[in-house]
């Protein structure tokens, strides 16, 4: 089809039929609407017009001189030889396509103008100042686009509708005072977002003084454009719950990022089929674990074991001597006090189980390293309370005890530590399966010789290299922040949570290939924190694991660790075998890279 017959595609704000970006989204000077006779023609408009044209000025000097041959020979002029009558039907033919090519267009642009709510800020140059309440104005373009600047990074705020805001400047004869404004807000509002620009109210108080968190964010959002002058409109305000994560997930909220969700599967684990969430961004991610969840399924599937089950908390504690601090270490792993220890420690909550104390001590300094179950919860909370009513217990008996605070990074919360790699943090997972030789050249396209090979000398020798703690696997982080996200965990703990050796290693003769994930620390819940947005709760439900299990505590979120063990294990399986079979690029070239242009898209 040629390109100018081709309507207009449809764009994500109105847009003028005359403006530039509409004329090069057609690609011609003129608007899709208007197509001409001369489209239906099967030349290119250049030559059409040559055509129209020299046949124009041809038939005209035919038919002047044969009117001027006529004269002169007293010829009446009203009879007229078939050649004249062509040169007649070709005159008007040319005359009609000349003027509806050139002349409609012509009159058209004299008597129509464009309306005033179109698009023209691409065709002017106009300034106008940008009013935040009192505060200096900003020079900005005027541009009336109701659409969201996309994924620019920065925006200039988007212009709605003009405003006078301040007489001064109304006075002004050339410039246009508008607000920076996505979209109208209430009257009322106006007050608040002033005094908010202003300083006078804390943002952060919005939601306890008006009582409504979307309103709040509405106008923390509002204040905060006009504060910085730069646009959050790809960043949407609408349709999110913003009652839901007051007070337990994310404070001063001025819109939400979104993240697309893929679905690896279905994993065979455990007998059990799973549709695996994940949230990410990085293409060829969902597609390269679904390949390995395939590998496994057609192999028979995996099979998990959960090893370990206990969140950890580390207080430092110092004393004025190392032998104070020994006494107190001595004390609380003496088996004889275990009991009354745990008995205060579990009081914190009914699903709080102390499991041990393991203690460090670095001169008069001592770290204690609690570990309880803590049912479906990830357990920070849980773990935090047990080990305050413990220390408050120990007070009593060890009075030149100073607490120094309650997380002394012994626990190891969000960091690389040897200590979750070694004793375990959260659950302890180990996922194997063997994947038959066929299904390895088939599925995996390689050969079970070259994934062994390469795990080796890249897992395991390659991390030994490089120094690696608790990474000696190709990408479990991967699919680790994939599904922590979807599920609603704390991404933070990506860090020790894909901690995890892969294993590989041939059987039956070299035949097939046996390959396992052990993870020592992934840190799940299925009930706080994030895991209650509806979103989150969404993808838990599709893996059967929402909320808190009924019949037995904790079973939801082991269950959530062997899942993610699982995926990570068809995600080494399916990024070894591309690595070993050299695919690698060519496949991050496919899912990676859009076949769009970048420039336009983001343009
Ligand atoms: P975390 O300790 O992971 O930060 P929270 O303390 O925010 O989690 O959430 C755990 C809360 O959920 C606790 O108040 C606990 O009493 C409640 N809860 C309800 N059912 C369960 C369950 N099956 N397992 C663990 N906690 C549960």
């Amino acid at each position: 089809m040629d390109a100018r017959r081709r309507p207009a595609k449809p764009l994500d704000g109105p847009v003028h039929p005359r403006s530039k970006q509409h004329r090069a989204d057609v690609g011609v000077a003129g608007d899709a609407s208007s197509l001409k006779a001369s489209d239906a023609l099967p030349l290119p408009l250049y030559l059409t017009n040559a055509v129209f044209f020299t046949l124009f000025f041809s038939v005209v000097y035919y038919l002047l001189s044969r009117w001027r041959e006529k004269i002169r020979t007293s010829t009446p002029l009203h009879l007229v030889t078939p050649a004249e009558m062509a040169a007649i039907v070709a005159f008007v033919a040319s005359f009609i396509y000349l003027v509806g090519f050139f002349g409609v267009d012509f009159v058209q642009s004299l008597i129509l103008r464009p309306a005033g709510d179109v698009w023209t800020a691409d065709d002017e140059d106009d300034e106008v100042v940008v009013a935040g309440a009192d505060h200096d104005k900003i020079l900005l373009k005027e541009d009336s686009r109701s659409s969201p600047c996309g994924q620019a990074l920065d925006c200039e705020p988007v212009v709605q509708k003009p405003k006078l805001v301040d007489p001064v400047v109304q006075d002004a004869p050339k410039e246009k005072v508008i607000e920076a404004v996505p979209s109208a807000m209430p009257e009322e509002d106006e007050e608040i977002i002033k005094s908010v620009v202003e300083g006078k109210m804390p943002s952060y108080s919005l939601e306890s003084k008006l009582g409504d968190c979307k309103r709040a964010a509405a106008i923390r959002r509002e204040a905060l454009q006009r504060i910085t002058g730069k646009s959050l409109s790809g960043l949407p305000l609408e349709g999110f719950d913003y009652e839901s994560i007051l007070g337990q997930c994310c404070e001063m909220p001025v819109g939400y990022v979104q993240i697309p969700v893929g679905i690896a599967g279905p994993l065979l684990l455990d007998g059990r089929e799973y549709s695996v969430p994940m949230a990410t961004t990085e293409g060829c991610l969902v597609a390269s674990t679904n390949r390995g969840c395939k590998a496994i399924f057609v192999s028979g599937g995996a099979t998990s074991v959960l090893l370990r089950d206990g969140m950890t908390r580390a207080p430092i504690v110092r004393f004025a001597t190392a032998k104070r601090a020994a006494d107190l270490k001595f004390f609380v792993e003496n088996p004889a006090n275990f009991e009354s220890l745990a008995v205060i420690f579990n009081r914190s909550s009914r699903f709080a189980r102390l499991q041990s104390i393991k203690c460090a001590i670095a001169g008069k300094n001592l770290y204690m390293r609690f570990s309880c179950s803590t049912g479906d919860a990830m357990g920070m909370n849980m773990v935090s309370k047990g080990v305050q009513n413990v220390l408050d217990f120990l007070q009593s008996d060890f009075p030149d005890m100073d607490v120094l605070g309650i997380s002394g990074n012994f626990c190891a919360d969000k960091k690389p530590a040897a200590v979750n790699w070694i004793e375990g943090r959260g659950k302890s997972v180990v996922c194997e399966a063997t994947i038959k030789g066929d299904v390895v050249r088939k599925v995996l396209k390689t050969s079970v010789e070259a994934l062994v090979e390469l795990n080796m000398l890249k897992n395991l020798t390659g991390s030994a290299m490089a120094g690696a703690l608790g990474g000696f696997n190709a990408h479990a982080s991967n699919i680790v922040a994939a599904i922590f996200i979807a599920t609603g965990q704390d991404p933070a703990q990506n860090v020790e949570s894909s901690h995890c050796i892969t294993m590989m290693e041939a059987i039956n003769d070299g035949k097939d290939l046996h390959v396992s994930v052990t993870m020592p620390s992934i840190e799940v819940g299925t009930v706080g924190g994030g895991t209650q947005l509806a979103s989150q709760s969404a993808c838990l439900n599709l893996l059967g694991v929402k909320g808190a299990n009924k019949e037995l505590a904790g079973a939801n979120s082991r269950l959530l660790a062997t899942v993610v063990s699982g995926a990570v294990l068809a995600a080494e399986l399916s990024l070894m075998s591309a690595i070993a079979a050299g695919q690698l690029v060519k496949s991050h070239m496919k899912y990676n890279r859009s076949s769009k242009d970048v420039t336009k898209v983001s343009s």
